[in-house]
């Protein structure tokens, strides 16, 4: 057995005084936490010590949504809403190699880790068929840099929203054609089985998979049944978007009479093993239904106000008993992967639109939305996402001496309103230290970025500028993006 003893440091904790627990010793034996406790413990049959002086313990973040391609991404765009954003990079057809796949995943995840963020949900995309090979690339990165992962392929095989645009303009015929899905149902089927079959519980349960439909109105009743029932079977469970946008949410009352949440439990594909990126456009009897099924929904605070998605009404369902996890979305349209600045927006943009301050968040919320709020959204609920004995050991250790902790006041408002991931030091993933000192250990930090940078200038001047029929077809689909926004609906999430 594997056993680090962490000594004498500061544990967040809401009973004591500034919100710290002075003077405490944490055992890690393997993959959990053994004890945490301010009594002594012996180090003498230890692996490895490390001393907590001046640090303050917090459970690991969770970013619960997240695209890992995308991390080649950052800085691409502005001034875009959702549907149109990624229009350039799809319709060039660029994708990427397995190769680009790892070092973009690596990319991420060494970004998170050096910021305290020790989880993540990838909503993981390809431009083109999803094959193993791109799959295994994803996950061996989150092996290599020692994060722990859960990995939902994102797969769709519609486009409605193609439909309306021909609609309103059926000269865009022949050219929206080219955009509709090539999807071999059965062959993606096969796919997402391999690889439940080859990476789910992986590296002694690190590594997870999950299915990913990318959207009710994007897939067809064979991928949402088929990929829920693959995940099922191995006792995992879904993760996908959901009404991020008004449109989406009026497009799918259009194309099944009733509301994307309604048809999901109609369709039995809600529960505890569901989680669902933004539910911004949600209402009163989806909240309901998210409550009573024990639905998890992620909260994407930075890329909704980029993309100007609108504001989930997070305080709405904090009331109703949701359980909200907090994710940063793809590095398109936030644009990094830092958790506390998701943290920081969170506990402060409801208040702006919300008058009653007693209903407002606090900072021991955004806390658990980001810790335990995550581990429910990757299946880890009582595992994972406390600092306590029998939970998984996912921590970090933040440097009290910092700027943002200087002088402590409140350790959980300082880490939401103060910190922006600069006082990390240590960072412990399922037992293993993989960042110390803010040094990365478990891979070449300096590689991983040179190489990233020498992929992208090859990639990035493949992206070629729309032709004449793209415009055309872009221009179409705002078109139609300009005539939903303006459409009525029954609730404000502006
Ligand atoms: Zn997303």
């Amino acid at each position: 057995m594997m056993r680090i003893l962490i000594e004498n440091c500061n544990v967040l904790d809401e009973n004591s005084a500034h919100s710290v627990a002075e003077n405490m010793n944490i055992l890690i034996e393997d993959h959990r936490i053994a004890r945490v406790t301010s009594s002594p413990i012996d180090g003498d049959n230890v692996d490895s010590k490390l001393s907590g002086k001046g640090r303050l313990a917090v459970p690991g973040l969770i970013n619960a949504h997240a695209h890992s391609p995308e991390n080649y991404l950052k800085g691409m765009t502005e001034k875009v809403p959702l549907e149109l954003w990624l229009f350039d990079f799809f319709s060039s057809g660029v994708g990427f190699s397995p190769r680009e796949t790892y070092v973009g995943a690596q990319l991420g995840a060494i970004e998170m880790l050096r910021a305290g963020t020790t989880a993540v949900l990838d909503h993981f995309w390809v431009n083109s068929g999803m094959t193993i090979e791109d799959l295994d690339a994803v996950m061996e990165a989150y092996r290599d840099v020692g994060i722990r992962a859960s990995v939902a392929p994102l797969v769709e095989d519609l486009r409605p929203e193609m439909e309306a645009v021909i609609h309103n303009d059926p000269e865009l015929t022949a050219h929206a054609r080219d955009f509709e899905s090539a999807l071999d149902v059965p062959d993606y089927l096969d796919t997402l089985e391999s690889f439940f079959q080859k990476w789910h519980l992986s590296e002694e349960g690190r590594l997870r998979c999950l299915a990913g439909p990318s959207g009710l109105q994007w897939c067809s009743s064979e991928v949402l049944e088929g990929s829920a029932d693959i995940a099922a079977r191995f006792a995992s469970g879904l993760h996908m978007h959901v009404d991020e946008t008004k449109s989406q949410a009026l497009l799918c009352r259009e194309l099944y009479g009733r509301s994307s949440v309604s048809t999901l439990l109609e369709r039995k594909l809600l529960g505890p093993h569901v989680s669902l990126a933004h539910c911004v456009w949600v209402d009163d009897d989806d909240m309901n239904i998210l409550a009573e099924t024990g639905t998890v929904v992620v909260h994407n605070t930075a890329s909704n106000m980029k993309l100007g998605s609108g504001f989930a009404p997070i305080p709405s369902m904090r009331e109703r008993g949701i359980t909200v996890a907090l994710g940063a979305d793809g590095s398109a349209s936030n644009d990094n992967q830092v958790l506390f600045d998701v943290m920081k927006l969170t506990a402060l943009v409801h208040n702006a639109r919300e008058v009653d301050h007693r209903r407002w968040l606090s900072a021991r919320d955004v806390m658990t939305m980001a810790t335990r709020g995550g581990a429910a959204a990757l299946g880890l609920t009582g595992e994972l996402g406390e600092l306590k004995p029998g939970m998984l050991a996912d921590l970090t250790l933040l440097r009290l001496d910092s700027l943002y902790f200087t002088p402590l006041n409140d350790a959980f408002r300082q880490l939401i309103y103060c910190e922006n991931g600069s006082s990390v030091d240590t960072v412990i993933v399922d037992g293993k230290v993989v960042v110390q000192g803010g040094e990365l250990l478990t891979v070449d930090e300096d590689a991983v970025l040179s190489e990233a940078r020498e992929l992208w200038n090859i990639t990035r001047e493949k992206i070629a500028h729309l032709s004449d029929a793209n415009q055309a077809l872009l221009r179409g689909m705002e078109a139609y993006q300009a005539e939903q926004s303006a459409k009525d609906f029954h609730v404000s999430r502006h």
